[in-house]
């Protein structure tokens, strides 16, 4: 059996870094320095930021995603965005991210019913996942990865998820903002468990379509580690998505991976 083409992802999470002022021009920057139509590039900026980047980056091929939403559709929520509301606004949302987990104590079933709301509205979700540094020296890091997998998706039709894109994201908390990255081979051993984790839920050969991005710390010098492993598609982007010379590096880099998965072919 042919190996499935899986695309090559480049996300930008911009976290709370921008405003609606100075959004707009980031995101054009970074299309007129990325523009590589092989690699899907998604930017994520603040809710706030969603209009002016939207507008921005019109006609350049690169879309849209929110960082979070809620778990409701509308309700006495203070404070919070709806997966409807961000309809004309984004078309991907980021969920389960491990400054979420650790500052708003976002669960796995919480995140679970966030992918649920997300599918339902349409939106393309890239689930984060990702131990501690403590669980990773315990030896717990596969054990980790795999229950909050198993935590987020077990309540979801494999096909819904699959129609809805669902991308994953192994982020390993310690690589985080640090500085600190993983090696390629670790994340590339993740990346089989993630598929596998997600076969045994009854995804089969679906597992094997199902693309995995590495995130933490990743710069134009390092993506290349990432990208030499078949089984990472790509990558989410903090700190350095911030940067129009990153990114131009870190997509610039995809879309070599890009252009030799396609001459492979696959099916
Ligand atoms: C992230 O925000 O998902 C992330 C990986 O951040 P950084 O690249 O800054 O480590």
């Amino acid at each position: 059996m042919m190996a499935p083409m899986r695309p090559v992802i480049i996300a930008a999470n911009w976290k709370m870094h921008t405003t609606p002022e100075d959004a707009g021009e980031l995101a054009a920057t970074i299309a007129a320095r990325s523009g590589e139509p092989g690699v899907v590039r998604v930017v994520c900026p603040p809710f706030v930021c969603l209009a002016a980047v939207r507008e921005a980056l019109a006609g350049t091929g690169i879309a849209v995603g929110a960082q979070n939403l809620h778990h409701e559709i509308a309700g006495p929520f203070t404070g919070e965005v709806s997966a409807p509301m961000l309809a004309g606004l984004a078309t991907w949302v980021i969920l389960g991210h491990s400054e979420r987990r650790r500052d708003a104590a976002e669960t796995d079933a919480l995140i679970g019913r966030k992918l649920g709301r997300a599918v339902e509205a349409g939106l393309r979700p890239i689930l984060c996942v990702g131990e501690q540094l403590t669980e990773r020296e315990a030896g717990r890091a596969e054990a980790v990865v795999s229950a909050q997998v198993t935590g987020c998706l077990g309540d979801h039709d494999p096909d819904a998820l699959t129609a809805a894109g669902l991308v994953v994201a192994y982020e390993p908390v310690w690589a985080i903002g640090t500085g600190r990255n993983a090696r390629g081979a670790d994340a590339a051993a993740m990346a089989g468990l993630i598929r596998r984790t997600a076969a045994g839920l009854g995804w089969g050969d679906s597992a094997e379509r199902l693309p995995v991005l590495y995130g933490g710390s990743v710069t134009a010098v390092n993506i290349g580690e990432f990208l030499a492993e078949p089984s990472i598609d790509g990558a989410l982007v903090g700190g350095a998505s911030l940067k129009p010379d990153e990114m131009a590096g870190i997509v610039g880099r995809a879309a070599v991976t890009a252009r030799a998965r396609l001459a492979a072919g696959g099916s």
